[in-house]
């Protein structure tokens, strides 16, 4: 029978690929967003090895600084297999509430964090 959920060892390491099969890059982490929601942790790039080892979790988080990463909402994904497969852009389009500035659903009548109607 087939897991509801995925081990974080079956996601790192697979590559990533946009509705358009272009490659945006591996997933290096699995974590969460702000407001609790499931995220990839995508790296953009390759690193180059360094003599001195340091730890994945340092890794990421000296990376995420620099913007070498990317964290991609786990709702984005369209397809987990041999690779991950993400939805079109538009399917998941936000509109920042003028008020609060916090993202909405592009459809959302009213803003979830402050109520202000669209
Ligand atoms: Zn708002």
């Amino acid at each position: 029978m087939e897991q509801p959920y995925y081990r974080l060892e079956e996601l790192v390491g697979k590559d990533v690929y946009d509705a358009k099969a272009r490659k945006v890059g591996t997933v290096t982490d699995v974590g969460y967003s702000k407001d609790g929601k499931n995220a990839l942790i995508i790296g953009i790039e390759r690193f180059e090895t360094t003599s001195n080892p340091i730890t994945d979790r340092e890794l990421v988080l000296s990376s995420l600084l620099k913007g070498r990463f990317e964290t991609i909402l786990f709702e984005r994904v369209s397809e987990i297999g041999d690779i991950i497969i993400l939805r079109p852009d538009t399917e998941t389009e936000t509109k920042a509430c003028p008020i609060c500035n916090r993202q909405n659903e592009k459809q959302a009548k009213f803003c979830v964090k402050c109520g202000h109607k669209f």
